[in-house]
């Protein structure tokens, strides 16, 4: 069986695609997700319109599919690990080497945040410690914040933070270097900075951040948490592997009008794109893609 187009990635990104693809009642589309993604560690969209009160990634997750499936869309749950072209068409594999054949591509992998393993931090991750000032920034408005980090990565966002309340911790957990500028800037902004380790984070049965301990011993209290240690996983090695190219800092850049990458017939949509990674920026690019993935399908099946 030839698919008409294979998503990889069961995310914002790919299900909103999923859904739209389906809305044409002609397509066969086979999702393929391995299930842990961002849209799968966050709990608080509070950022999305219609959901004041915020709503989970797993929620959008699990309420899309089953709007995709009552649509005839096919789901997955493997890990493609290889893909190449076969003339015009495409060969995935997945993990227990299953092998698809598709005549388009969506790749909505996402991307990974890189943070260590600190005692407690991954059960107050996307409840009450956030990564991206642009979602979250608002919710941490007057609230003492503490922001775990990793050199420059941490200071500057830490002067974003700084924009929003006035009682900004940061603490350069894997210390490394910072410039003695930027730690001046720190300090004109009033934000306190240690360079130490942090063992543990605390937080409550709502997993809302309370304080941080250090390696000296110092409790540092907390309403709210960010952490920033950059060098995240962008999830391109695939379109890589279909002669896609990326960008220095490996996202991917795509036809503003259509979504489509540099290889004919491999589309990419949300956070792997280059641009501000937002669920909604997702949600719409998902579209974007599906509606010129139609239109090369028209002209696949008029040929
Ligand atoms: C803690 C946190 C808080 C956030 N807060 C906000 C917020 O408040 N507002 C906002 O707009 N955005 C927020 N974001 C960002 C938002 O979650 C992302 O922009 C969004 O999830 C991007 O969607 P995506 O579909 O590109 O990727 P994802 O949602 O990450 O989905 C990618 C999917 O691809 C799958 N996948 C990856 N590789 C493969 C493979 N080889 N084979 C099969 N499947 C694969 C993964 O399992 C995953 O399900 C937050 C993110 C985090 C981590």
């Amino acid at each position: 069986m030839v698919y008409d187009c294979i998503i990889i990635g069961g995310g914002i990104a790919g299900t909103q695609a999923a859904i739209q693809l389906g809305r044409y009642s002609t397509h066969n589309v086979l999702v393929v997700d391995s299930g842990h993604g961002r849209s799968s560690v966050c709990h608080t969209y509070h950022n999305i319109i219609g959901w004041e009160e915020g709503v989970t990634g797993e929620h959008l997750r699990q309420v899309g599919r089953k709007q995709a499936e009552t649509l005839g869309i096919e789901f997955m749950e493997a890990t493609v690990t290889e893909a190449s072209r076969d003339g015009e068409r495409f060969v995935l594999t997945t993990g227990d080497g299953t092998r698809l054949i598709t005549h388009t591509v969506l790749i909505a992998t996402g991307l990974l945040d890189r943070y260590p393993e600190i005692e407690g931090l991954r059960h107050a991750l996307g409840y009450s410690i956030y990564i991206c000032p642009d979602c979250d920034g608002y919710e941490i408005v007057d609230r003492k914040t503490v922001l775990i980090g990793s050199g420059e990565h941490g200071s500057g966002m830490a002067v974003l933070l700084a924009e929003r309340t006035p009682h900004v911790t940061y603490i350069n957990h894997e210390q490394q270097p910072i410039e003695p500028k930027l730690l001046e800037h720190l300090r004109e902004k009033g934000i306190r900075y240690e360079e130490q380790k942090v063992i543990e984070v605390r937080s409550d049965e709502h997993r809302d951040i309370q304080s941080v301990v250090l390696e000296d011993g110092q409790v540092i209290e907390a309403e709210k948490g960010f952490i920033a240690f950059g060098g995240n996983h962008v999830r391109t090695e695939l379109a890589q592997q279909l002669g896609v190219t990326l960008e220095s800092n490996r996202h991917i850049k795509t036809d503003p009008r259509s979504k489509m990458t540099d290889v004919d017939g491999v589309w990419v949509a949300g956070d792997i794109g280059l641009h501000s990674e937002l669920s909604t920026i997702a949600m719409g690019e998902g579209t974007q893609a599906a509606i010129w993935i139609h239109k090369k399908l028209r002209k696949i099946h008029k040929s």
